[in-house]
């Protein structure tokens, strides 16, 4: 195997892993261990090629550095990526990716991404301990959508807080978009706290199911964007919010659970201009990595632990809220100086 260091300026160590015998190529992107030791996922995917799984290892574990900290967490940013179709991954190559984990000698934490499962977590585990998300053992973390929904569901409450004056979400209604493990807890959730849910996901079947079960009415994929509500909750891709999407929203405001929902940073802007209120997503998502951070940092009392970070999350993404009204800006903006505050003051 062979691993070779990428000398790229804007993260501290990237790694690319490589071992043509077992079909092996892959990318460890440390970002920044300014708050604590990176963690984030290993996400395997059909890649077009190795600039484009290194484009993705750089771009999502600078991404973790931001919801890391924003979510209070003694952690910084990293990601790995291992290009390839994850329904053909072998035990040797991962047993490899999990040995250049440990070069890092734990500046690195991995967990589970798209394309691994916690038995992968669990392969990984033979070969290095700086692995979270693993089914069994005294920290095990387990499945963390419940958490991520908890998060996103409080965040709505701040979000109803700012845009409407109360938390109350009785009778708001709320556009669901992809009713996968978070927006099925979400839907839960919100169903309990009395509000109306408008759904939609792409597998009819799953829409029925929960439309049936909430009363709620179904949108087809499309026309949820469009869908009258008070508030949308995208849970399904990234990029939902863009130049053409945004124009045709009827929300007061958004708030949900997918990771990287403005297509471009200029799309804040725009759902900014629109009176639009928007709760930054790596914000209101952070539920899913607080949870693997319990696994991490080997927090006994987990619950406790959870709990507090989650409300960390709402007073913070209330004062970014309250800092956006003052500077009559985006929230989006507020929540990337807030973090690059925290990440100068460290430095100095
Ligand atoms: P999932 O794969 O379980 O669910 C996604 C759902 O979206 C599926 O039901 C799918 O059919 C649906 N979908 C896909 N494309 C759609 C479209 N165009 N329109 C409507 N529905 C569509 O994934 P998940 O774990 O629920 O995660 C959802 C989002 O939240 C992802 O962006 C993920 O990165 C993010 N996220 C998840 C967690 C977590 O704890 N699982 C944590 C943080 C962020």
């Amino acid at each position: 195997m062979q691993i070779s260091r990428l000398p790229i300026e804007s993260h501290e160590t990237v790694l690319r892993v490589q071992d043509t015998e077992i079909g092996l190529t892959g990318f460890i992107a440390v970002h920044s261990t300014k708050l604590g030791p990176a963690a984030g996922g290993l996400r395997m995917r059909p890649y077009a090629s190795e600039d484009a799984a290194l484009t993705d290892a750089l771009r999502l574990s600078e991404g973790m550095t931001y919801k890391n900290a924003a979510a209070g967490l003694p952690l910084g940013g990293g990601k790995a990526v291992i290009m390839g179709d994850s329904r053909k991954k072998t035990t040797a190559q991962l047993l490899a990716f999990a040995n250049a984990i440990s070069t890092l000698e734990g500046s690195y934490w991995t967990a589970e991404d798209m394309g691994m499962t916690p038995q992968d977590m669990e392969l990984l585990a033979r070969e290095t301990k700086f692995v979270a998300g693993l089914p069994n053992g005294p920290h095990a973390s387990g499945d963390p959508s419940p958490i991520t929904a908890r998060g996103i569901f409080q965040s709505i409450k701040v979000t109803a807080q700012h845009r409407f004056g109360s938390p109350d979400l009785t009778g708001r209604t709320i556009a669901v978009q992809g009713l996968g493990h978070v927006g099925t807890y979400l839907c839960a959730l919100l169903h309990e706290a009395g509000a109306t849910l408008i759904l939609a996901d792409i597998d009819p079947k799953r829409v029925a199911d929960l439309a049936h079960k909430y009363h709620a009415e179904i949108a087809d994929p499309d026309s949820i964007l469009s869908a009258k509500a008070d508030i949308f909750a995208p849970c399904a891709i990234g990029a939902v919010l863009n130049a053409q999407t945004i124009p045709d929203l009827q929300v007061s405001a958004v708030c949900g659970g997918a990771n990287n929902q403005l297509a471009t940073t200029k799309d804040a802007d725009r759902l900014h201009a629109r009176g639009i209120l928007y709760a930054p997503d790596f914000v209101a998502n952070a539920g899913g990595i607080i949870n693997v951070a319990t696994e991490v940092l080997r927090i006994d009392d987990r619950d406790t632990y959870v709990s507090d970070k989650l409300a960390a999350v709402e007073t913070t993404l209330g004062r970014i809220f309250d800092r956006a009204k003052t500077m009559e800006c985006s929230p989006a903006r507020v929540a990337v100086s807030i973090v690059d505050e925290m990440l100068a003051d460290r430095a100095a």
